[in-house]
């Protein structure tokens, strides 16, 4: 069993933000900025490139209620998902980072 299916399960503890029957939204353990959150699927995918936009129609709801409930929306927030090799992915079932709390910087257009 992965990971994040071993927190799914209660196997593994989180620091649960939110949590619906289809997702949860728990803190990362390694933060990278102020507010760092990883919302996951409770139904294990592999990574965002295996999964129907249906999937993602409802995880962008659960993301709102989440920056909701964090009170981000005002500042704005980064949401980020690494796909495989190549994306930096460590973890491999779906999860999506929100960073906040803070400037996060830019990744696109950033100098270096
Ligand atoms: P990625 O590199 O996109 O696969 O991200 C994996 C993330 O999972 C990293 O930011 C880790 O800090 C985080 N992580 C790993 N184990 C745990 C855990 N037990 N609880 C919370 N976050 C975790």
């Amino acid at each position: 069993m992965c990971l994040f299916c071993k927190i799914i399960d209660g196997e593994i503890p989180n620091k649960t933000v939110h949590e619906n029957e289809e997702f949860l939204c728990f803190h990362d353990i390694n933060p990278a900025a102020k507010i760092h959150v990883l919302i996951i699927p409770k139904k294990h995918y592999d990574s965002f490139d295996v999964i129907k936009p249906e999937l993602m129609a409802n995880m962008t709801k659960f993301i709102h209620e989440v920056a909701d409930k964090l009170d981000v929306r005002e500042n704005g927030y980064r949401i980020i998902t690494n796909i495989k090799e190549h994306g930096g992915q460590e973890v491999n079932h779906l999860h999506i980072h929100l960073l906040a709390g803070e400037y996060v910087g830019r990744l696109v257009g950033a100098k270096k």
